[in-house]
């Protein structure tokens, strides 16, 4: 097959990714301020951000061969007693070793299939691990190679700025009678702190993926007036138009404002009210973009995730979560083009696996996830070679309070089937 890695490509030509520091060992930015180069160089960065240590040098130092070969002995080594979860946007060198590959709705499952397995290695970020070590049985440990694995989008909407955002809106709409329907319901995305979901939980809300948001949003609809959607704007707008809700009732609200810079009339007329978050990923997709690969590949078919912005969906032929997109291209014809709006390793790889197709990313850029990309084998490699030797490296362990809180959205979030 042919190898479309990411990795190599920003490697041997690092002036042609969006930051030519990517190039470099995730080490190297690691303790830097911010979140690194690549994903997130416009986003508000919420303080304090957790900065993890460093990878040992002679990590650092391995070459890829001895990476791979390493991680190939400790997993044969460990066999059943460790599952390896891998994200659709992993580079290649990571993916190559998981159990299972999918999105973050898919490995939520995945997770609970291995309820045997002593340790769960989440090759994502952070809010990923958190949940699988939520829905995970207590004996199991669950860990992160890379602390440092973040997601700006979720950094995007804390615990605070969300409660304060919630008293406001039920000393508005406190008047209204409740006794069929709430005045509200929180849905929190996926890509949220475990903090976030807790509330969820708290409050009768859900956790949405992008593979179930609008299953989700009739769950939510079913109980309440209208919905508080965070962090990302986009899924929730994106979501909402597809069922037909008007843009003026989607108003846009701003937590850092009197009144949540919306007006009160607004407010109360409003169906979801959707926080300002976004994921710097699928921002850089543009209808521009569109427009050009249409002006260059007459026929091409374009398929975009809802965490793009609505005029791009709107402009695409198709919009979908992770997993809907590798369906869209499994379902296409050899000697067809498609365009594709979401994260490089994913494109790449589908364009790897049908080789008989041509297919691309819409943005020219090499512009991975950066937080993603934190996730180097070397880290990989690390914590097993702990685990070899007895030691629990990177562990992420969820309060039992907020987890018991959180697997109720959770669960509610499970049986929320796609459509
Ligand atoms: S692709 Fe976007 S939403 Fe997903 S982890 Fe990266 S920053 Fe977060």
């Amino acid at each position: 097959m042919t190898t479309f890695s990411v990795d190599e490509l920003i490697t041997t030509a690092p002036e042609a990714s969006c930051d030519a520091d990517l190039a470099a060992g995730p080490w190297a930015f690691d303790l830097s301020p911010g979140y690194g180069p690549g994903a997130s160089e416009d986003d508000v960065i919420p303080d304090p951000v957790v900065r993890p240590g460093q990878l040992p040098v002679a990590y650092q130092r391995m070459d890829e061969a001895e990476l791979h070969a390493r991680i190939v002995a400790a997993k044969e080594t460990l066999g059943d007693k460790l599952v390896v979860l891998g994200h659709f946007y992993q580079r290649d060198e990571v993916v190559q070793h998981a159990d299972f590959v999918g999105d973050s709705f898919q490995l939520a499952n995945a997770a609970l299939t291995r309820p045997d397995a002593e340790t769960i290695v989440f090759c994502g970020v952070h809010f990923m691990a958190e949940t699988a070590d939520i829905l995970a049985r207590p004996e199991q440990h669950v860990i992160l190679p890379n602390l440092a694995a973040g997601c700006s989008m979720a950094d995007m909407a804390d615990e605070d700025s969300v409660e304060a955002a919630w008293e406001e809106l039920m000393e508005l709409y406190a008047d209204e009678d409740q006794s069929e329907l709430a005045s509200v319901i929180p849905v929190t995305y996926m890509n949220s702190s475990a903090a976030l979901k807790a509330f969820c939980g708290r409050h009768g809300g859900i956790v949405c993926t992008s593979s179930n948001a609008a299953t989700v949003l009739e769950w939510a609809f079913a109980r309440g007036r209208r919905l508080l959607f965070f962090p990302d704007q986009h899924l929730g707008r994106n979501t909402g138009k597809a069922m037909g809700v008007p843009l003026e009732q989607m108003p846009m609200i701003n937590p850092r404002k009197p009144g949540l810079g919306v007006d009160a009339q607004e407010l109360r007329d409003a169906r979801v009210l959707l926080w300002p978050g976004f994921c710097s990923v699928h921002k850089r997709f543009t209808v521009a973009q569109i427009e050009q690969a249409r002006a260059e590949h007459p026929g091409v078919k374009v398929v975009v995730h809802p965490e793009s912005p609505m005029p791009v969906v709107d402009a695409a032929d198709a919009a979908g979560s992770t997993d809907f997109i590798r369906k869209f291209v499994a379902a296409s014809e050899p000697g067809d083009v498609i365009a594709i709006g979401t994260e490089i390793n994913l494109v790449n790889r589908l364009a790897a696996e049908y080789p008989d197709r041509t297919i691309f990313c819409l943005d020219p850029v090499i512009c991975p996830c950066s937080t993603m990309y934190r996730i180097h084998p070397g880290y990989l490699a690390w914590v097993l070679d702990g685990l070899l030797e007895g030691e629990v490296r990177n562990e992420i362990v969820v309060d039992d309070d907020v987890a018991a809180h959180a697997k109720v959205a959770l669960e509610r979030m499970l049986a929320a089937l796609p459509k």
